[in-house]
């Protein structure tokens, strides 16, 4: 299923009930097309003397659209958006994005209540829809450098030039090659805006770019 309004709030207020004893304060909830990412909670940061900061506010969740889930797994992702706000708003500090904390939190949920939560979360661990009318184009180029070793780039469309200029003028590059795909593949790329490459191995490369041109 897409996610919904409706869907998304119902699910934020069961949740909150069951597994945060209702402590999470209302948050708008905002839905966007991103392919990027599947929900994310983002807040204002106020800061105060010397610049630290000192609360936050403004709260918001984003959940996308763009993705095809089945119930369960957008409850989930709502779940871990969920866990980001109990830490936010509560100032507890984790190791790390998804520390020690979170991990513990979600580990406590999955456990009593079943749920599948994970810690994944990027674009290639879901299906993507193809909307008709706006296919998901990538401009993939594959750098090969003079030691033999194979490179790929997914630029983002208004870069394609100036990558392209950057990499034919490389000397350590040998040879530059652009291709079109929709493959979902290229997904896990992120979208560069400057010159910056990833391995790929050769069957990998013959697997996603053969139906491109
Ligand atoms: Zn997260």
């Amino acid at each position: 299923m897409i996610a919904t309004l409706p869907f998304i709030q119902e699910t934020f207020d069961r949740f909150n009930a069951l597994c945060f004893e209702g402590c999470l304060p209302p948050i708008p909830i905002v839905l966007t097309r991103a392919g990027s990412f599947l929900g994310k909670v983002e807040f204002k940061a106020k800061r105060g003397l010397f610049g630290l900061m000192t609360s936050k506010q403004d709260f918001r969740m984003k959940i996308s659209t763009g993705f095809d889930l089945s119930e369960e797994d957008l409850e989930d992702v709502v779940l871990h958006e969920m866990i980001h706000y109990y830490i936010l708003l509560n100032n507890i500090r984790d190791t790390s994005a998804h520390g020690r904390t979170f991990r513990n939190i979600m580990a406590r949920i999955n456990a009593d209540y079943g749920r599948h939560i994970t810690i994944r979360h990027k674009a290639d661990d879901v299906q993507r829809i193809v909307r008709p009318g706006l296919p998901v184009k990538y401009n993939v180029c594959v750098t090969t450098f003079r030691d033999g070793r194979r490179f790929v780039t997914v630029a983002a469309n208004t870069r394609v030039s100036a990558l392209d200029r950057f990499f034919s003028r490389c000397r350590d590059i040998e040879d530059v090659r652009w291709y079109e795909t929709s493959d979902p593949f290229f997904s896990r790329f992120p979208r560069a805006r400057t010159p910056k490459v990833y391995g790929i191995t050769q069957e990998e490369l013959e697997r996603h770019l053969t139906d491109s041109h």
